[in-house]
C-alpha cells in the first residue's frame, strides 16, 4: 500500500466532514471516552432500548478484546503499540479459569521461546498482562456475558459495563475437559499437575514421565495423537477407554493400535488416583481402573495420566452471533482471523482445535495485524503540517484505505464493508 501526499489533503477534508457528520449524529460523546452510570442514559438509546442499559457504565473504543490468554494479550500488545487504545476484558473466573487463561492452570511452560529454563504459567501470563498495560491497554477484570454484533459499532456487555467498539477480537480460549474422581484434583490428596495433566504435548516431556508407564483417557483423535506422542517418553502408554471401540478416525486408530508401546484397556474407567509412596505421595503413583462390564477394579501403576477427552471453546456468550462449527469453535476463514461478521475477529484456541498451544494462540492474534484488520500508525512524524491525523483504517478484504481518523477522537464508524 502506498500514500499519495497530494490526495491526503483532499481525503482529509472529505473524511473530516464525514467525521463531523458522524460525530454529531453519534449518541456517544466523542471527547470523553467514558461516562458515568448517571450520564449513560443520554446515549443509552443508541445502544439498546432496555432500561437496564441505563445502569451500565459505557465506554467507547476502536478495539475491544475479549479474553486474557496469550492470544488476547498478543492482540493487546500489537493494538496498544499501534495506539488503538484497546479495552481488554480479562474475565473473572470465566469458565472457571483465572484471568490469564489456561496457562494459569499449569506449572512449568518449557516450550515458549525466550525462557530457556522454563517459566511458571502464571508468571508468564502476568508478564504478558504487564506488557499489555505498558503500552496503554485498559484491562477490565470482568466477564463478558452478552454481545451485539448485529450492527456497527458493536456492543459488548458485562454486568456493569457496556463497551461500544469499532472492532472486536474474540480470544476467549477453550477449557480442556477433565474428569472428576478421587485424586484427580488440585490441593491435598490430588495429583493435578503432579502427574495428571490435560495436555500431553505440553507436559509429556517432563522428567517425571521419562521412561515411566503412562496413561491416556479418551477414544477420539486427540487421545490417539497424545498416546502416540507420549510413546517418545514413556516406557509404555495405556489408552483407557470406556467403550469397546474408538471414535477416532481409522488412520489415527491404526497408528496407535500398531504402536508396540501402546496398550488399550477397553471398557474401562478410572475411578481413583493414588500417590507414589517412594516420593511420600508427592507425585502420582497409580490408578484404580474399573472394568465397566464386570465391575472389577484393578490397580494400574503409572506415573502420568493425561485427559484427552476434548475441549470446550468459550463461545456460549456469543449466543449464535458468530458462525460456529459443530464443536462450538468460532469459524474463521482459513489462514486468517476473519469471522462471519465483518469487523469481528477471533484468535487463539477459541478458533483452533488442532494446534492449541500458547505460541500458536499468540501467532493467530498477531495475524490480525499483519495480514488484515485495522492498521493504525503515526505518520505525524513525516506529515508535521497535519498533526491531527494519526490513523488510517484499511478494508481488510481488499486492503485499501477507507478511512482516516483525527487524532484523539473516539469516533464511531460503520463496518468497512
Ligand atoms: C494444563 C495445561 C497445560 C498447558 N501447557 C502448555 C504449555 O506448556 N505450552 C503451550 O504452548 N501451551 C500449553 N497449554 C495450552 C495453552 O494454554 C493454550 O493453547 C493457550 O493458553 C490458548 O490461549 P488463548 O489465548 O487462546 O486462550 P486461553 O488461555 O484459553 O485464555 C482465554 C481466557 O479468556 C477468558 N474468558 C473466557 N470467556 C470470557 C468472557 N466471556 N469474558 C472475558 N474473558 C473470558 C478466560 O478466563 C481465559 O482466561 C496448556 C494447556 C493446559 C490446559
Amino acid at each position: 500500500m502506498s500514500y499519495c501526499p497530494k490526495n491526503n489533503l483532499l481525503n482529509l477534508l472529505r473524511r473530516g466532514s464525514k467525521f463531523f457528520r458522524k460525530a454529531s449524529n453519534s449518541a456517544a460523546p466523542t471527547a470523553a471516552p467514558t461516562s458515568t452510570p448517571g450520564q449513560a442514559s443520554s446515549f443509552a438509546a443508541g445502544i439498546s432500548s432496555t432500561s437496564a442499559i441505563n445502569d451500565l457504565h459505557i465506554l467507547k473504543t476502536r478495539l475491544c478484546i475479549i479474553g486474557s490468554g496469550p492470544a488476547a494479550h498478543t492482540a493487546a500488545i500489537y493494538a496498544s503499540r499501534a495506539e488503538l487504545k484497546p479495552i481488554l476484558f480479562e474475565g473473572w473466573m470465566a469458565n472457571g479459569i483465572a484471568p490469564g487463561g489456561q496457562l494459569t492452570t499449569t506449572t512449568d511452560v518449557e516450550n515458549f521461546p525466550g525462557f530457556p529454563d522454563g517459566i511458571n504459567g502464571i508468571e508468564l501470563m502476568d508478564r504478558c498482562r504487564k506488557q499489555s498495560l505498558r503500552f496503554g491497554t485498559q484491562i477490565l477484570t470482568e466477564t463478558v456475558n452478552k454481545v451485539d454484533f448485529s450492527t456497527t459499532p458493536f456492543k459488548v456487555f458485562t454486568d456493569s459495563k457496556a463497551v461500544i467498539a469499532d472492532s472486536i477480537i474474540v480470544a476467549t480460549g477453550a477449557v480442556a475437559k477433565r474428569l472428576d474422581f478421587p485424586g484427580s484434583g488440585e490441593g491435598p490428596g490430588g495429583f493435578w499437575n503432579r502427574g495428571i495433566s490435560a495436555c500431553a504435548v505440553c507436559d509429556g516431556a517432563a522428567p517425571i514421565f521419562r521412561n515411566k508407564p503412562l496413561a491416556v483417557i479418551g477414544g477420539g483423535d486427540s487421545a490417539m495423537e497424545e498416546a502416540t506422542f507420549l510413546t517418545k517418553y514413556g516406557s509404555i502408554v495405556y489408552i483407557i477407554h470406556r467403550r469397546d471401540t474408538f471414535r477416532a478416525s481409522k488412520i489415527m486408530q491404526q497408528r496407535a493400535l500398531t504402536n508396540p508401546k501402546i496398550q488399550v484397556l477397553w471398557n474401562s474407567a478410572v475411578v481413583g488416583a493414588y500417590g507414589d509412596e517412594n516420593t511420600n505421595n508427592r507425585v502420582l503413583g497409580g490408578l484404580k481402573v474399573k472394568n465397566v462390564l464386570s465391575g472389577e477394579v484393578s490397580d494400574l501403576k503409572v506415573s502420568g495420566l493425561f485427559f484427552a477427552i476434548g475441549h470446550e471453546p468459550a463461545t456460549k456468550f456469543l449466543d449464535g452471533q458468530l458462525e460456529l462449527d459443530s464443536g462450538g469453535y468460532v469459524v474463521t476463514r482459513p489462514g486468517t482471523t476473519l469471522t462471519s461478521v465483518h469487523g469481528v475477529f477471533a484468535a487463539g484456541d477459541v478458533q483452533d482445535k488442532k494446534y492449541r498451544q500458547a505460541v500458536t494462540a499468540a501467532g493467530t492474534a498477531q495475524l490480525f495485524f499483519i495480514l488484515f484488520g485495522i492498521i493504525c500508525f503515526v505518520w505525524v512524524a513525516w506529515q508535521p503540517w497535519k498533526p491531527n491525523i494519526t490513523c488510517k483504517r484499511l478494508d481488510h478484504r481488499r486492503v485499501k484505505l477507507i478511512d482516516e481518523y483525527p487524532s484523539g477522537c473516539s469516533i464511531m464508524v460503520g463496518s468497512s464493508g
